[in-house]
């Protein structure tokens, strides 16, 4: 048996609730990304971002693959293999993968949806249990996460999507621990401390998972992350992401609860500006 260890749910970039034109965000390739990752995980999802915001109709940021296109084609250092569920990638020979996570907005504040194993997009805005049947229908797999921020769910709600089928894990939240930056109207003292208590009081009767939520690259090695445990075959020939998500079935894994120490915009405007010096504006390292 051997355990793979990492994040279903990381932007790695600044995110959500601002404007995307005055998004500010820590340019980074996948090289560095995956340099920066490896010593320490040997996965990492990248979440892009699916909302319907009134002000961002139909706003999608595809991450994952802004990502995957930093790589340099001719560089001989770094080999990709993407089937669009997850990527393969070799870095001077060590491998890593990275799923392709969506967190998907709905028409209620707070109730995120981190899908996993599905190639399209499902767009957000909508009701959070049609979205979830779109989910299960297409064969994917569905975590709540930060289920109890700001109250969005209740733990009846919670419960019932879980006997139905509708979600696999609840996330205890690993980022998200300086609320300042959220908008007025959804400030409350540290939501997703309290949202993480209440995740793990349920978690003899549903798989708690933890996630760092990252929005900075600083706290990628650092965040919260979980341990899988695989038990049969190499993940060579089903998705690394379908044994994950076995792992969870069988409540196999060991969580590493952790808060992420730079989640703040200050931090970030400034790593931002400190990577933008060091990579360039396009994100790429000097020549
Ligand atoms: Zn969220
Ligand atoms: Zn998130």
């Amino acid at each position: 048996m051997n355990s793979i260890t990492g994040s279903l749910h990381t932007h790695g970039f600044w995110t959500d609730y601002r404007n995307p034109n005055e998004t500010a965000r820590a340019p980074f390739n996948l090289k560095y990304f995956v340099g920066a990752c490896i010593k320490y995980l040997d996965f990492q999802a990248i979440t892009d971002i699916m909302s319907n915001w009134p002000e961002w109709k139909e706003f999608t940021e595809h991450r994952y693959s802004a990502l995957l296109a930093t790589a340099d084609p001719k560089d001989k250092d770094l080999h990709i293999e993407n089937n669009g569920i997850e990527a393969r990638v070799w870095l001077y020979g060590n491998e890593f993968t990275i799923p392709r996570t969506q967190e998907i907005l709905t028409n209620k504040h707070f109730k995120h949806i981190l899908v996993a194993g599905v190639k399209e997009d499902i767009f957000g805005g909508r009701n959070a249990r049609d979205t979830l049947k779109e989910i299960k229908d297409k064969g994917g797999y569905a975590i709540l996460d930060h289920p109890f921020m700001c109250d969005a769910w209740t733990e009846e709600e919670v419960l019932d999507l879980y006997d139905k089928k509708l979600i696999q894990a609840l996330e205890w939240n690993g980022g998200l621990t300086f609320p300042s930056w959220l908008p007025k109207f959804l400030r409350k003292k540290t939501p997703n401390r309290e949202s993480n208590h209440r995740v793990l009081a349920l978690a003899d009767k549903i798989p708690v998972i933890a996630n760092d939520d990252a929005h900075c690259v600083d706290d990628l090695k650092r965040g919260a992350k979980t341990s899988y445990n695989i038990i049969s075959g190499s993940p060579k020939n089903i998705n690394l992401i379908d044994y994950i998500f076995q792992s969870i079935e069988r409540r196999d894994f060991q969580r590493h609860e952790r808060y992420s120490a730079f989640t703040s915009p200050i931090h970030h405007v400034k790593y931002g500006a400190q990577s933008q010096k060091m990579f360039g504006k396009d994100g790429l390292p000097p020549a």
